[in-house]
This record gives C-alpha cells, sequence and structure tokens, in this order.
C-alpha cells in the first residue's frame, strides 16, 4: 500500500480523486488535516464523505513507523524510539529552548561514516529512510506539543548521513518548508554532515537554501582521519572547499561543528590550529564537549580545559559557540541517538 506521507504520493493522489469524481480540492483538505490538524487517521478528517474516508484507509497507508518508546527529561527534551515496517529502528528528538521547538531528525537506519565517538555507527548502516519515514517523523514529534505550539526548527542532525540520503531528505524538506506543509522556513532547517564534497556540490546545483553545518572535529588529515574515518578518502582541504562554495550559492553563513574530546583533539595546539583554519571565514564554530556513549572509551573534557580552547579561538577572533546539552538524561543529546536502547545497567552508569 502507498504511504501517503511519502512525498511523491500526492501528485498520483490527485489522479485518484479525478478517478472517483472528486474535486482536486481534497488533497488540499488531507494535507490540512495532516499537517496542521494532526490527524491520526482518515476516519477524523470530518470533512471528508465518509465513503471516501473508507477507500481512502484502504487504498494508502498514512502511519508506517510505530512508537515503541517514548522517554521524556526534565529540560524539556523528548525522544522517540520508531520502529520501521520493516522492523528497522530510528531514533528522533523534540527540543524545548525558550520559545524554539526545534526537532531533530534522522535519515537513516545506522550510519556508515563510523565516527568513531558517536553512538549512531555502531553497527554500521542498514538503509535509507524512505521520504515518508522522515516526514513521519517530523508529525510524530509534532503530535508532543500541544495545539497551540508550532514546530520553529529542524536540524538534520539524527542517525545517518544526510547527504548520503539527498535524494529521500530534500523531498521531505520541501514538505517541511512548504506553506501547505510544515511551513518552517529554509533558514530554521539545519542539514549536518560529515562533509561529502560530492554530494554537497549537488546542494549547490539544486540552489537549496538549507543552513549547513559541517562536522570538522579535528584541524588536520592526520587527527580527522583517526576519528572519523571517511576522512581518509577525502581530506579537509575538500571539505572547507565544498563548503565555502555552498556559503558563496547559499548566501548562508556556515557553520563547523567540533565535537570535543578529552586528550584527543582538545589540546591548545589543535585550538591554534583550528583558529588558523577558520581565521578567514565568516563562519560560525560550535563545539560540542562529547557526550558520552555506554561502550565507547572517550571522555567529555573538564570545564578548564574546554575554557581555555575557547579562549583561544575567542582571542583569534573566531566566532564560537558551545552548543548546550540537552537531552543527555535520556541519551538524546547528540551522538547519543542509537537503534535500540543499551542496557538499562548502561544508562545509569
Ligand atoms: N552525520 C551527520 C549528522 C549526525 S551527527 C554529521 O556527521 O554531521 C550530529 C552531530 O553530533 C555531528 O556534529 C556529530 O559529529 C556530533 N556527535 C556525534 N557523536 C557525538 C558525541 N558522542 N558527543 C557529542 N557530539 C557528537
Amino acid at each position: 500500500m502507498q504511504h501517503l506521507l511519502d512525498p511523491s504520493s500526492w501528485k498520483s493522489l490527485t489522479g485518484w480523486f479525478a478517478e472517483r469524481g472528486q474535486p482536486a480540492f481534497r488533497a488540499a483538505q488531507i494535507r490540512k488535516w495532516i499537517f496542521e490538524g494532526r490527524a491520526e487517521s482518515f476516519q477524523g478528517m470530518s470533512d471528508l464523505p465518509k465513503s471516501l474516508r473508507d477507500e481512502l484507509a484502504a487504498g494508502y497507508q498514512l502511519w508506517t513507523s510505530k512508537v515503541v518508546r517514548h522517554l521524556q527529561s526534565a529540560d524539556g527534551t523528548e525522544k522517540l524510539l520508531l520502529e520501521l515496517s520493516d522492523g528497522g529502528r530510528i531514533e528522533c528528538v523534540l527540543l524545548r529552548d525558550g520559545e524554539r521547538r526545534s526537532i531533530c531528525i534522522s535519515t537513516q537506519v545506522g550510519c556508515a561514516m563510523g565516527c568513531v565517538f558517536c553512538a549512531s555507527g555502531l553497527d554500521g548502516v542498514d538503509r535509507n529512510l524512505t521520504g515518508g519515514e522522515i516526514v513521519e517523523q517530523m508529525l510524530l514529534l509534532q503530535r508532543l506539543l500541544p495545539a497551540r505550539e508550532r514546530l520553529s526548527h529542524i536540524v538534520v542532525m539524527g542517525m545517518g548521513e544526510p547527504l548520503a540520503n539527498l535524494e529521500n531528505l530534500l523531498p521531505a524538506l520541501d514538505e517541511a518548508s512548504a506553506e501547505d506543509g510544515l511551513g518552517i522556513s529554509h533558514r530554521r532547517i539545519t542539514i549536518s554532515t560529515v562533509g561529502l564534497p560530492k554530494q554537497l556540490q549537488r546542494l549547490c546545483d539544486l540552489n537549496t537554501r538549507y543552513h549547513l553545518a559541517v562536522s570538522l572535529h579535528a584541524p588536520n588529515d592526520a587527527l580527522r582521519n583517526q576519528i572519523v574515518p571517511v576522512n581518509k578518502n577525502i581530506g579537509l582541504r575538500e571539505i572547507i572547499h565544498a563548503a565555502d562554495r555552498y556559503f558563496e550559492v547559499s548566501g548562508r553563513r556556515l557553520t563547523f561543528e567540533y565535537v570535543l574530546l578529552a586528550g584527543v583533539n582538545d589540546q591548545l595546539r589543535h585550538a591554534h590550529e583550528l583558529a588558523a583554519l577558520l581565521r578567514s571565514r565568516q563562519a560560525l564554530l560550535n563545539v560540542i564537549p562529547y557526550n558520552p556513549v555506554a561502550g565507547l572509551p572517550y571522555k567529555t573534557p573538564s570545564p578548564a580545559a574546554v575554557h581555555k580552547f575557547r579562549d583561544i579561538l575567542v582571542a583569534a577572533g573566531i566566532n564560537v559557540k558551545f552548543r548546550q546539552r540537552k537531552g543527555d538524561e535520556i541519551n538524546a543529546a547528540c551522538g547519543q541517538l542509537r537503534r535500540s536502547e543499551p542496557a538499562l545497567s548502561q544508562i545509569d552508569s
């Protein structure tokens, strides 16, 4: 059965209505129910004829994922563990920050990039998510909000490498930004990537206007090769060049992300080298002190080490921000999303 939330379904739906002698505005009615009305089923779409609701339910599937776990943290963060129709599992997160209501969504079941400090890639990748599965995460997270609240931001920073699934991601983000979709401005949607130059070039060619974040994590290739293994085939120069091109084409200020791992990439020489790399760029540097992942040997640097690192960058004129840790109490912080929960004893430790 066709998944109605898949962005490709809407075209065929128009024909489907025509075949049944139904007016074309039915599709718009349904979109309103789904994106604004937060309808849970076709039956709830009360301005459609009853017989049409039954036919829709027989011809189209609205939901394909099941919420198998819903966790809430004292800081307002909520995390959903979803089971997909083939049994695959992913996680996605709702974050509250002042007026902001951001969601962090996944693009793949697992991840092939192998970053040594991240939970999402521990078991490699199974498959890309479909466009419908990506839209479904947005809607399931939206439903966690009271009716008067709207989603304001999307970060594509969940499980997976978004640029490895552009084909399905971009149509899903179109639904997020469409007026008759979630209506979230392009500027409030961020795609975070490990840095795949060819795919970045494709984004440039498509002239997308999304905000781009590039996960750097090391100021030189020797170190980056160790902690971000895909770097071996690419190299920092090429990535930064591709990111610069994206900035030229999109006009959006770039963000670089840097996970701070104690004793690995948090030394003063790393800060100096990073400052030299970014000095000539109008970029924002987002530093993320490591969020612990059960089973991995890395450590979060001490506050004093973090301050020293920051002082060097600030003194060099780099625009640096520290990402506030959110949702770590429920393993919903950056890098902690995975296919299944680790044993409870591991969470508690
Ligand atoms: N694959 C994409 C998006 C997913 S990760 C990317 O690499 O950008 C989103 C961000 O969280 C990335 O910057 C990632 O490096 C970071 N991250 C991964 N594991 C982390 C951890 N344990 N602690 C803090 N940040 C982490």
